[in-house]
């Protein structure tokens, strides 16, 4: 038995594809049914759908034997020894540093002021601005961070940006990217080891897909 773990919505159907192209077909779909494994058309590969931050957990435990989750969710997550094959160039999006327009960031960096930080990606801030030597409070949230800077909780957050409509239509400006994000395949290493038969060639189809 095979299982992959994945998150409902974005990941899912971004993934969907490369399942096909490895000849994999979900016989539900996690959006309309409220089924938490899902069979396919493979008697020997089931799909559970989790939250996105909790798919390196079930990865690392061997609950799962394959998972996808973003760089950012990876970054988060205190899982140890995961092995990371492949860059699925899904779920591409920046780990940006954002503030309320008109907001000189420029100015306050320079000026040496502590920020207030408001954002759900703790460990990728606390790096970033100690990469940079400024001293920053970190607020976490655990969503609409957007809203941080416009009620005066803080002065930027750290969040992820795809199309940066959210931002626009918030009044809120990006003034730094931190990173690059996107999705990643993961394995669990003695999975691997003990399934190579199985799994190894999913990653080469997927792997084929994605060129
Ligand atoms: P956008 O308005 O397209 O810049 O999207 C911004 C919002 O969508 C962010 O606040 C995120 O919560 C979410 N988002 C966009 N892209 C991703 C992604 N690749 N992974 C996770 N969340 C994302």
């Amino acid at each position: 038995m095979i299982t992959i773990a994945l998150s409902k919505g974005r990941i899912f159907a971004d993934t969907l594809p490369l399942l096909n192209a490895a000849g994999i077909t979900p016989l539900d779909d996690p959006e309309k049914s409220r089924k938490l494994i899902l069979d396919t058309n493979r008697a020997e590969v089931k799909l559970v759908i989790v939250r996105a931050s909790d798919v390196p957990t079930y990865v690392q435990y061997g609950a799962a034997d394959l998972g996808v989750a973003g760089k950012d969710v990876l970054l988060e997550s205190d899982c140890m020894g995961l092995y990371q094959p492949l860059d699925l160039q899904i779920g591409t999006c920046k780990m940006m540093v954002a503030v309320r327009e008109g907001f000189d960031y420029v100015a306050v960096v320079k000026s040496g002021a502590r920020l207030n930080v408001a954002t759900k990606y703790v460990h990728i801030a606390r790096e970033h601005f100690a990469k940079k030597g400024m001293h920053v409070n970190l607020i976490k949230l655990y969503g609409s961070m957007e809203l941080a800077p416009l009620t005066g909780l803080a002065d930027a957050i750290v969040d992820v940006v795809s199309t940066g409509n959210t931002l626009k239509a918030n009044k809120l400006m990006a003034v730094e990217e931190i990173m690059p994000i996107s999705s990643r395949l993961i394995v669990n290493r003695a999975a691997l080891k003990l399934k190579r038969d199985q799994i190894q060639p999913m990653i080469e189809a997927f792997e084929r897909a994605i060129q």
